[in-house]
């Protein structure tokens, strides 16, 4: 049995910027037996709904950008993975939903300032802080192949 942290979304939590969720079932009965932490960077910074946002090279790093505002978002992001990481620091999977700008762990997509597509193996703001702490990570697709 794992304790493994968990993008909130893919539990059927209604967290996503339309109010959606990514509920993943089969996801879930792979995981059964596990302990499950759910987290949601976004919901706890911004609320839900939200204007989306989405992963910028900039000149003074990579930020999360609000498609709306252009307001950088970064640091309630990492603000929120850092005290989920302090308070739980235990996790010893990270499963993080694909392609989200703060979730994803090698499938985020990165932009430049003119939103020409640079990459989509990024790891989103969340998941970047977990791999600092050197947490194992894995995006939700993949979690099934590496069992
Ligand atoms: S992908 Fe991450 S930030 Fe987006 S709704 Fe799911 S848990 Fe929240």
């Amino acid at each position: 049995m794992q304790k493994v942290a968990i993008s909130a979304c893919l539990l059927g939590e209604k967290c996503r910027y339309d109010a959606s969720d990514n509920v993943n079932s089969s996801l879930l009965d792979l995981l059964q037996g596990h302990t499950l932490i759910p987290f949601c960077p976004e919901a706890y910074a911004f609320g839900t709904p939200r204007p989306t946002m989405d992963l910028i090279r900039t000149p003074s790093g990579d930020k999360a950008l609000s498609n709306e505002t252009g307001e950088d978002l970064s640091a309630p992001v990492v603000d929120y993975a850092n005290i989920f990481f302090d308070k739980h620091p235990d996790i010893e999977l990270f499963i993080g939903k694909d392609r989200s700008p703060s979730c994803g762990v090698c499938s985020a997509k990165l932009y430049n300032t003119n939103k020409t597509l640079l990459s989509h193996t990024e790891a989103g703001l969340m998941a970047k802080v977990a791999l600092t702490r050197n947490i194992e990570c894995t995006d939700a697709e993949k979690y099934g192949e590496e069992i």
